[in-house]
């Protein structure tokens, strides 16, 4: 018998009474599930977490490709729950690198005593509701069990990687691996012949780094994206301690901003200034990189002429950077409204394409049509290669819950109550799945913000929800569907103000996985008005919520 028939017998054999007993389940070992951890704890709750993964981290464990950082600052990017450890802890960079995150969140486990409750290797197969015992029966794939009061959902928005379904790809002799699934042990590309695929966040992280060792590079872009300077730099001592001497007035304003964190946003409307002052604005955020552009002028995701200024603005800087015009327009991005795919923030990412060793392949208009033994063929040519990287992003947002069989009062699986659309109120309780809870998912703010704000946020929120159900000796909280409804409403009303719906191929639309539905997934009111709404729910004893 082989070990996967082995635990499958197992689990078959399980009875539900062999589960042990506990308050709270939590999938998830990132920076979502840690804290969930530490949080639930502090109730006096008996918690267990789950983690997929051979050890905590969550993207920052499962994203190791050269290259991969944050795009938020690193004194942002981080908990604000312990104050004495954002002070003593030291980030090296503006941007942390994902090898500093990683140090950073198995700090934070050690310095909370959080990993004897989290178990590794273990993957949650199934979670059912049993509405007479008002339990949550979770299953993994290594044969364990828990019955659980609550069960949290910490599964990360960016962690089921997709390989494109390319014909050959089982005839190809090298290697191949994706971004997002990138071997502990690292990949040398020295001296080889690589093709990337994908120019997102990840692949334009990448490709610089990959081009300096690989004999050469081939880069195969679909849709160009708008990738900023990361502008990183080695961290500045008198910033670091300027910023940990502000740190409570700092940690307030991001919690009350629109995308949670310290970044500048210009309060004025494009069209309220001079084309000079446009021009220096844009200029400026260039030069301050990263994500700033997108905070250039109030109106740049609202109006598209203001958006297509900005966007022209970018097209010339990259008209400037590389010096073949020709590849300097393959790589302008066209077709969608700057910053409604997300921004991408790069070191010497147009710089590479000036290199020797490196390609760039369209495959837009020459589609790729099949990987070969010795590398991949477009409809135009073939390419030989030793290596091949898919930078091809993720079944984003609902991939990672919808893997998991989650079944509900009544009997319905979350993947049928999602069929047409992630739908949930506040994006935190899905009607019908009782006492159960996602972090950061859909209908909240999520990827649109500095996500380590939004965690804490919603895993504070859901504690004191908790709290309040065990300190009422009740059993069961579940959203109403009225409130759902209405939640839904108000999610695509705000998107509906803004460019996003006029660009709707991108991942948060769910548009890069096949047969996906098309729905805008992000709650993109702004972090202060969704905190501000949710403790409002809260204030008014938890409206939309029926408690019993
Ligand atoms: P992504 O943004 O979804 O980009 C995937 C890329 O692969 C796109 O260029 C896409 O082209 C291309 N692609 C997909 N399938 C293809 C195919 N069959 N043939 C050719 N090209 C194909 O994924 P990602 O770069 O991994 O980034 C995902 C998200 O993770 C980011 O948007 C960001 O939120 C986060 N992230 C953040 C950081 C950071 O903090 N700096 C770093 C990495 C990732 P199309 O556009 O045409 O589909």
């Amino acid at each position: 018998m082989t070990d996967g028939q082995h635990v499958q017998t197992h689990l078959l054999g399980r009875e539900d009474g062999d589960a042990r007993s506990i308050d709270a389940v939590v999938v998830g070992a990132g920076f979502a599930g840690v804290y969930a951890l530490y949080r639930l704890r502090k109730l006096g709750f008996t918690v267990q977490v789950f983690e997929a993964g051979s050890d905590i981290g969550g993207t920052w464990f499962h994203n190791r490709y050269p290259g991969a950082r944050c795009d938020i600052e690193s004194l942002d990017y981080s908990y604000s729950f312990d104050d004495d450890l954002q002070q003593e802890w030291h980030w090296t960079e503006r941007y942390a690198s994902q090898p500093e995150l990683l140090r950073y969140i198995n700090h934070v486990a050690e310095r909370h005593d959080l990993r004897r409750d989290i178990r590794t290797d273990s993957r949650v197969t199934s979670a059912t509701w049993d509405e007479d015992a008002a339990r949550w029966l979770v299953r993994t794939d290594d044969g364990d069990a828990v019955s659980a009061r609550f069960c949290v959902l910490a599964t990360g928005v960016l962690s089921v990687a997709q390989v494109p379904q390319i014909d050959g790809l089982d005839t190809f002799q090298g290697e191949w691996f994706h971004t997002g699934d990138w071997p502990n042990e690292g990949v040398d590309v020295s001296g080889k012949r690589v093709a990337v695929i994908g120019t997102g966040s990840s692949g334009t992280q990448l490709i610089p780094i990959v081009a300096e060792q690989a004999a050469h590079l081939t880069v195969f872009q679909r849709t160009p994206n708008f990738c900023m300077p990361a502008q990183n730099h080695d961290m500045i001592d008198e910033v670091e301690r300027e910023w940990k001497a502000e740190y409570p007035q700092r940690r307030a304003f991001a919690r009350e901003s629109g995308f949670g964190h310290n970044q500048l946003s210009n309060p004025k409307k494009a069209k309220e200034v001079s084309a000079e002052e446009r021009r220096a604005e844009f200029e400026l955020r260039w030069q301050l990189g990263g994500l700033y552009m997108m905070r250039a002028f109030s109106d740049i995701l609202v109006d598209p002429v203001a958006n297509e200024e900005c966007a022209e603005f970018v097209r010339g800087k990259i008209r400037e950077t590389v010096q073949d015009p020709e590849v300097a327009e393959k790589l302008s991005p066209r077709g969608f409204y700057f910053g409604t795919k997300r921004l991408c923030s790069g070191t010497g990412y147009y710089e590479t394409f000036n290199r020797e060793n490196v390609t760039l392949v369209d495959v837009r208009t020459a589609p790729i049509e099949r990987i070969t033994p010795t590398g991949l063929a477009t409809t135009e040519a073939e390419y030989d290669v030793d290596v091949i990287v898919f930078a091809t992003g993720f079944d984003a947002m609902t991939g990672s819950m919808l893997k998991i069989d989650i079944q509900g009062a009544g009997g319905e699986f979350l993947r049928e109550k999602w069929a047409h659309g992630p739908r949930s109120y506040l994006g935190v309780a899905p009607a019908g799945f009782p006492n159960l809870f996602i972090v950061a998912g859909p209908g909240s703010p999520s990827v649109f913000s500095n996500m380590v704000n939004s965690i804490e946020q919603h895993v504070e929120w859901i504690a004191a929800l908790l709290e309040q159900v065990t300190l009422r000796g009740l059993q069961r909280v579940e959203a109403t569907p009225e409130a759902e409804q209405q939640w839904i409403e108000h999610v695509n009303e705000v998107a509906e103000r803004t460019l996003y719906p006029r660009s709707p191929n991108s991942w948060f639309f769910g548009a890069n996985t096949p047969g996906k539905p098309r729905v805008f997934m992000p709650y993109v009111g702004g972090v202060g008005t969704y905190r501000q709404k949710a403790d409002d729910v809260a204030a008014k004893d938890y409206e939309g919520f029926v408690l019993r």
